[in-house]
């Protein structure tokens, strides 16, 4: 994962090339604005003291605060959390939201930690950084493996700081304390909308279609309960344990019949069900094991992956045989792989654009708890509906007038925004 850098600013010359983008501005956004790293003491549960390195990429801010999410994971390095602050800049610009773009990382195995321990990192975090976060600077949100829960302590710690409620300082809060409502599914609904436009770009029909997702947490498993209650067929579903796919075996059983459907396919409700009592979603009944990579090469319509970055590359890229790829999670697909993908016309609706929907909620909530007056979930989600679906046909539009693939379209939507705004900033 260590090229992941070397990635996002590829995919950023890919679209200054066809932009003729200024060389100054380029260099300007080949760089990112600010890094910070951080220790943070943690007294453990047992008295020890460890200490946790952590992380913040403030990328660019020409059109509004920073804005991104906090990763815990065990794999979090510096390479990392620039790309994903970068993607950050252009998601939020391809969707025309007032916002820059950042990324947070602590290099932990939360699984290892009691909640305590958690709790003191979240806001050991939060101490580290309090000078160069708030609702005017740098607004966090989740990200792997960081919860509503962990947001909380986040904002409370932020406050105490401050010495008043200061909600604005991270968005994916509890709904009880500031959150927007429908934040929790917004990631995969605005995957849903980029899905189904695209589904009917190239004249797919959902009850015939299958579908394969990677990764089983916020993303992938909203995006699977959807789909499933939309009429799609999802055959099979991973986390980080491995994955399950409809087995033949029990094809004709009735263990996936779900009502009205012509396909069998996975009874999505009773996976979630099923991963919450055993910690997976290997060896929900009818299912036959599969790794993640296999699941990737399956014979299926549409493929979602929801999980890590660099998991298409050029190694398994002529494996693949979806025709449509959402890229839920961010980074999926290398830059290499999209090549050769493109060459199989296979159509990706890429990440800066496919998996907006959280930030367009998080932009939301922050507006809301600027202005102190709360929105319904039916508003926030008819509001991302509007913005995602305009992106959308933007960029769809620039595809078609360029003949170009959905990324690069995307990126140079992006990129032309932010670059417009750092001429106008600095008289370039
Ligand atoms: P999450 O922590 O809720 O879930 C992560 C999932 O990935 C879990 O099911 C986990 O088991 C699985 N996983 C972990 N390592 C894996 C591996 N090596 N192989 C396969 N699966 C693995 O995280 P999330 O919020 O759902 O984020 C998933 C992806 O979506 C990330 O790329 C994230 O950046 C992106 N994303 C999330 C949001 C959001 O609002 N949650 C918004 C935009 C993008």
């Amino acid at each position: 994962m260590s090229n992941l850098f070397i990635n996002a600013t590829k995919q950023l010359e890919n679209a200054a090339k066809l932009l003729n983008l200024n060389k100054s501005v380029l260099e300007i956004l080949k760089n990112p604005k600010r890094i910070l790293e951080v220790s943070i003491p943690v007294e453990m549960d047992s008295g020890e003291v460890k200490v946790f390195k952590g992380y913040r990429s403030q990328y660019n801010d020409a059109l509004g605060p920073f804005k991104g999410g906090i990763r815990f994971h065990p794999k979090v390095n510096l390479s990392e959390v620039k790309a994903l602050s970068a993607w950050m800049t252009w998601k939020c610009a391809v969707i025309g939201l007032p916002l820059g773009g950042g990324k947070g990382g602590i290099i932990v195995n939360p699984k290892e930690l009691s909640n305590k321990e958690i709790e003191k990192l979240s806001r050991g975090y939060v101490c580290a950084l309090k000078d160069f976060i708030g609702p005017e600077k740098d607004i966090p949100a989740p990200d792997v493996y960081t919860t509503p829960q962990i947001m909380a302590w986040m904002m409370d710690e932020f406050s105490k700081i401050k010495g008043y409620n200061v909600p604005g300082v991270v968005t994916g809060k509890p709904v009880e304390i500031g959150g927007a409502q429908g934040r929790n599914f917004s990631t995969a609904q605005g995957g849903i909308y980029v899905l189904e436009k695209a589904v009917k770009k190239l004249k797919m029909d959902s009850k015939k279609t299958t579908v394969a997702i990677q990764g089983f947490g916020n993303a992938g498993s909203f995006m699977a309960k959807i789909l499933s209650a939309l009429g799609y067929n999802v055959v099979a579903v991973s986390d980080s344990k491995g994955g399950v796919k409809l087995s033949r075996k029990f094809i004709k059983s009735k263990v996936h019949k779900v009502k009205s459907r012509k396909l069998r396919c996975l009874d999505i409700k009773n996976v979630i069900k099923f991963k919450k009592e055993t910690g997976s979603v290997i060896g929900f009944p009818g299912t036959e094991t599969i790794t993640n990579e296999q699941l990737l090469e399956l014979d299926v319509d549409i493929l979602v992956p929801a999980a890590l970055e660099n998991v298409i590359t050029e190694h398994n890229a002529g494996q693949i045989k979806a025709k449509l790829i959402i890229e839920l999670a961010n980074g999926p697909v290398t830059p290499q792989a999209d090549v050769k993908l493109e060459k199989k016309k296979i159509v990706i609706a890429p990440d800066i654009l496919a998996n907006a929907g959280g930030v367009i909620v998080s932009y939301f909530e922050w507006v809301q708890n600027l202005q102190n007056y709360y929105w319904t979930e039916k508003e926030n989600i008819e509001k991302l509906k509007t913005i995602i679906e305009r992106s959308f046909d933007e960029v769809w539009a620039k595809k078609e007038c360029l003949n170009i693939s959905m990324r690069l379209a995307a990126y140079a939507v992006a990129v032309e925004r932010v670059a417009k705004a750092e001429e106008l900033r600095r008289g370039i």
